[in-house]
């Protein structure tokens, strides 16, 4: 059984958000086209409160109930069947989405049987890595769709040195057209 798991699409994430990943919403078309191929479809929120400090890491960014928060608008959120909520906590960052306090996912997904996690979104080289490197600890083959993450490259090759780790770690790196 395989799973799609969609990582902080969000609008701050986004161009015009307060944490922009460049191009974020552009693999928003990609991840739509996926949803219907997966009979498991989950996603992860960055759900920070107010003060936090991851803050102190970054500029404030997906305070929980605000905009900034939101599944980015052209994403199909209706498919999406559970949202798992990370970093709520004043200590956490919250980088994988598997350290989600509102659920457990890992127990979520091996009930619906999955045994095969690829996993979308944003960004490559936090959110996504830590959320996949987590996966294959936790005993899920694991894929990072390639054309369907973005990353935030503060500085630049970030992304290639978050695809080396991921490789090294035993996630395949896949494209969503491989995907049937
Ligand atoms: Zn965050």
């Amino acid at each position: 059984m395989k799973a799609l798991l969609v990582v902080d699409v969000q609008n701050d994430f986004c161009p015009g958000g307060s944490l922009a990943v460049p191009q974020g919403d552009a693999i928003v078309p990609v991840i739509n086209a996926l949803l219907g191929k997966f009979p498991v479809v989950v996603a992860s929120k960055d759900w920070h409160p107010h003060q936090t400090v991851h803050f102190q890491k970054w500029p404030v960014h997906c305070v929980h109930n605000t905009r900034g928060a939101e599944f980015h608008p052209a994403l199909n959120s209706v498919n999406i069947q559970q949202v798992f909520l990370k970093g709520t906590g004043n200590t956490d960052d919250g980088y994988s989405a598997f350290e989600a306090t509102n659920l457990d996912l890992v127990k979520f997904l091996k009930e619906k049987g999955v045994t095969n996690l690829y996993v979308v979104g944003l960004a490559t080289d936090y959110c996504v890595r830590a959320s996949a490197l987590d996966a294959v600890k936790k005993g899920f083959k694991t894929y990072v769709v390639q054309d369907g993450v973005a990353a935030v490259n503060l500085h630049p090759g970030d992304d290639r040195k978050a695809f080396d780790e991921m490789k090294a770690g035993k996630v395949e790196l896949v494209f969503s057209q491989d995907i049937v």
